[in-house]
């Protein structure tokens, strides 16, 4: 499929009306339609509105643009899509050029709604650099989740500025929430530690997991460069393969906003050096899982991830801690082979 051609789907209000009654009976899904203050809540990703929905609760109603499978860096908002913000009585975006083709529509709009950048508060010796010719920071903050968790604090200061009557409630959300990515950032951790050494090394699509590397100590490589804009060469492609079958690395991860067909080439090489190289389940990047799973939620598409990549890498994991223990459905369903 071509990439540019993808139709991006989203929420517009009347859809979200439809889908209510379907939200209604997932307590984790990420789209919560109504709203006793009728305060709403426009954001891109869907990351971004899982934590939004955590921590506004029933106060807030929150409208997310980018479906799953939609790729945040060559998304172009529709006509309804700008209806829909200027609507909005609170705009949260990724930033660092997360929405790379919306920038004109959040400038042009921050004069009539508040626009929040969810990653404003991030220290900026805590982020990570493309490379050294742009030399503007990777936008993929949410898999290092000690960052995401200072994005939701942002998210939770910039709810109570806009309706400081529910202020008490957005501290317990946001506290009780927070409990939980701080157990999630250690599970990740202890998982990823179980991988053996030789092979802790993650191959995949695009740059979006240097965060993820940097902190649960993983290596990373990507294929393409950090934008899936950029196709990759014949040259990268046998450097990956090299290195693949020296390291004999068991497996290369694809990602449900890219298309497959670059790292299918890569397998194919490895195998025809004697190597076989498994693809599991697609990880979530850029996008997350479908509404009304737990997939669909930010902490169950880490733990997706966390599971694929551990288990696939030669690893085991480890039991659920408490507080996420509603998760566990999402650890069996990553061990599945991929479809
Ligand atoms: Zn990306």
């Amino acid at each position: 499929m071509n990439k540019t051609s993808r139709t991006p789907r989203f929420l517009s209000a009347a859809a979200g009306i439809a889908l209510f009654a379907l939200a209604a009976c997932a307590p984790d899904a990420s789209q919560s339609l109504v709203s006793d203050t009728g305060l709403n809540a426009v954001t891109t990703v869907g990351m971004i509105g899982d934590v939004i929905a955590n921590i506004g609760g029933e106060n807030i109603a929150v409208t997310t643009l980018m479906g799953p499978g939609v790729d945040p860096h060559l998304y172009r908002a529709t006509a309804q899509d700008i209806q829909t913000l200027q609507n909005a009585d609170i705009v949260f975006r990724g930033g660092l050029l997360l929405e790379g083709r919306m920038g004109e529509i959040f400038d042009r709009l921050d004069e009539s709604v508040p626009v929040i950048t969810m990653t404003g508060d991030i220290p900026e010796d805590r982020l990570l650099m493309l490379d050294a010719a742009t030399n503007y920071p990777d936008p993929h903050v949410w898999f290092d989740v000690s960052l995401w968790s200072i994005g939701a604090q942002t998210v939770a200061a910039a709810l109570t500025e806009l309706d400081p009557a529910n202020a008490q409630d957005y501290a317990a959300n946001a506290a009780a929430y927070l409990e939980k990515l701080a157990a999630l950032d250690a599970y990740v951790s202890e998982a990823v530690s179980t991988i053996p050494e030789s092979q802790r090394l993650m191959i995949t699509a695009h740059d979006a997991f240097n965060y993820f590397g940097r902190r649960y100590n993983i290596e990373v490589t990507g294929l393409q460069g950090i934008s899936t804009e950029a196709e990759a060469g014949v040259q990268d492609v046998q450097n990956l393969v090299s290195l693949i079958v020296e390291r004999e690395i068991p497996a290369i991860f694809i990602e449900s906003s890219v298309p497959a067909r670059t790292l299918q080439a890569v397998q194919e090489a490895a195998q025809s050096r004697g190597w076989d190289v498994n693809i599991p389940q697609e990880l979530f990047s850029d996008a997350m899982g479908d509404a009304g799973t737990n997939e669909g939620t930010y902490i169950g598409m880490v733990i997706h991830n966390v599971a694929t990549i551990t288990t696939a890498l030669g690893g085991s994991m480890p039991a659920l801690p408490e507080l996420l223990a509603n998760y566990s459905d999402v650890i069996a369903r990553a061990a599945l082979p991929r479809q």
